[in-house]
C-alpha cells in the first residue's frame, strides 16, 4: 500500500482533474492527489504530479462542508429552476465558511439530485482500507440518498485488497468500478508498462463482478500498435469473455505528446494505427466476444463512432454492421466523416445525412489538404485536444 499523506492544515476542498464522463454531474470527492503508479506509456494525466493521500481528517472537512451547503440549500428551498447567478451568488455569501470550489460542486450536485458520487483521482483504493470504510461510512451518513458511489482502479491494487475488504466496501456504498483494463495481450500490457497482466485483470474483473460492485471495464483500440493490432484485439475479447464486465467502454488510443508513447511513435519504436485498423481491431473483438452479457458504450470523442453501443449478444450485429457500412463510404466521403467527427460535428454516420455542418467540414478538409494519404496524420493532431 501507497503511504504518502500529506501532514499540512487543511487547504480547502479540493477537486482532482478527472472524471468518468458519466460522473459529469456526481458529487466529487477527492480522496487521493493523482496516480500511485503513473507509469503507463500512453497517459498523460497525472504526469510529474506527485502523488499523496489526502489525511482522513481533511476528506471529512469536504464531506461535512458539502452536507452544510447542502442543508442550506435545502432550507431555502432552493429549487434548480429558481439558480439564477444572483441567488446563488446571495446564498455563498451568507456563508461563514466560503469554499467557491465545493460550493459549485454543490450546487451542480443539488440541482442534478443527488444521486451519484465519484471519488477521486485515479486510484483511490490505495488507502487504508480501514480508512476508507470509515470515509464510505461518513459519505452514507451524510448522504444517505445516494444511489451510486463510484471510483477508478487498477486491477493490480483490487487484488492486493485483504480478503473481503471489496464485499464490506460495497456494503458501505461503493457501487461503481471503472477499471483501466486497457488491453489483454500481454505484450501491449507489458509494452505500455501498466504493471498487470491479462490474468491479474480477469481475475480482479472477476472479484469485482463477484461481490457485486458494478465493472465497467475501459479498453483502449490502437493500444497494440501497428504490430500487435490483432492480438490485442482478440485477447481483449478473451479477457472481456472471461469476465463478463457490466459495461465495456472504448476509448480509442489518442497521443498526446508528452507521453512516453509519443516519443515511441517519433523514434519509430511504435506505429499507432490509423481509424481504419482501428475500425477493423473494434470489428475483430467485437465479433469475438461471446457469451457474455455486457453493454458495449463507445461514448467518447476520440472513438470514430459513438453510435456501436448495445448489449452483447442482443446488438453484436448491429454494432458490426455500424463499422462495416463506413467501409462501404467513398473514399472522400470516408474522410469527411472522419474529419467532421473529430470536429464534433457527428456521433455516427447517418448524422452525415443533411448536416448542416457538411460545408464546414467540406472547407476544413480543404484547408489541411487532407487525402487519403494524410488522413490519420491530420486526425492524429485534431485528436490531441481531446486527450
Ligand atoms: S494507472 Fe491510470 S492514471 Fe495511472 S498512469 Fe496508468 S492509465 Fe494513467
Amino acid at each position: 500500500m501507497a503511504d504518502d499523506k500529506q501532514t499540512q492544515t487543511y487547504q480547502g476542498y479540493e477537486q482532482g482533474p478527472l472524471y468518468p464522463a458519466n460522473d459529469a454531474y456526481s458529487l466529487l470527492l477527492r480522496l487521493i492527489r493523482n496516480c500511485p503508479w503513473n507509469r503507463c506509456s500512453f497517459c498523460p494525466v497525472y504526469k510529474k504530479q506527485k502523488f499523496s493521500i489526502r489525511s482522513v481528517e481533511d476528506i471529512i472537512k469536504d464531506i461535512d462542508l458539502v452536507r452544510t451547503y447542502i442543508d442550506r440549500l435545502l432550507q431555502e428551498n432552493a429549487t434548480p429552476i429558481a439558480f439564477d447567478q444572483e441567488r446563488i451568488h446571495s446564498i455563498y455569501t451568507g456563508f461563514e465558511i466560503r469554499d467557491r470550489v465545493a460550493f459549485n460542486n454543490t450546487v451542480k450536485w443539488y440541482a442534478a439530485g443527488m444521486a451519484s458520487i465519484f471519488l477521486q483521482d485515479a486510484n483511490p483504493l490505495v488507502m487504508n482500507p480501514k480508512d476508507l470504510l470509515f470515509i464510505l461510512g461518513h459519505i452514507r451518513d451524510c448522504f444517505p440518498q445516494t444511489e451510486t458511489i463510484a471510483v477508478y482502479a487498477r486491477s493490480s491494487t483490487i487484488l492486493q485488497l485483504p480478503d473481503d475488504t471489496l464485499e464490506q466496501l460495497y456494503k458501505l456504498g461503493l457501487n461503481r468500478i471503472h477499471l483501466g483494463l486497457e488491453s489483454g495481450s500481454n505484450l501491449a500490457l507489458n509494452r505500455m508498462r501498466t504493471g498487470v497482466d491479462r490474468a491479474g485483470h480477469i481475475e480482479a474483473g472477476k472479484r469485482i463482478r463477484q461481490t457485486g460492485i458494478e465493472l465497467y471495464a475501459y479498453v483502449v483500440p490502437g493500444l497494440g500498435g501497428v504490430d500487435l493490432s490483432i492480438e490485442h484485439a482478440l485477447e481483449t475479447a478473451e479477457a472481456l469473455n472471461a469476465i463478463n464486465p457490466d459495461v465495456i467502454k472504448i476509448r480509442t488510443l489518442g497521443l498526446s505528446p508528452s507521453t512516453e508513447l509519443a516519443h515511441w511513435q517519433l523514434r519509430g519504436m511504435f506505429e499507432k494505427p490509423g481509424d481504419a485498423m482501428i475500425a477493423t481491431e473494434i470489428r475483430l473483438m467485437l465479433e469475438a466476444l461471446d457469451n457474455i452479457q455486457s453493454r458495449i458504450k463507445s461514448d467518447h470523442i476520440l472513438n470514430l463512432f459513438e453510435t456501436v453501443t448495445g448489449k452483447i449478444p442482443h446488438d453484436k450485429e448491429k454494432m458490426i454492421g455500424v463499422i462495416d457500412r463506413f467501409f462501404e463510404l467513398a473514399p472522400q466521403e470516408r474522410i469527411l466523416y472522419q474529419i467532421g467527427r473529430r470536429m464534433g460535428f457527428f456521433k455516427g454516420l447517418e448524422d452525415m445525412e443533411a448536416s448542416p455542418q457538411m460545408d464546414q467540414v467540406r472547407l476544413a478538409c480543404e484547408n489541411y489538404g487532407v487525402t487519403p494519404k494524410n488522413v490519420d496524420q491530420i486526425l492524429d493532431r485534431l485528436m490531441m485536444r481531446f486527450v
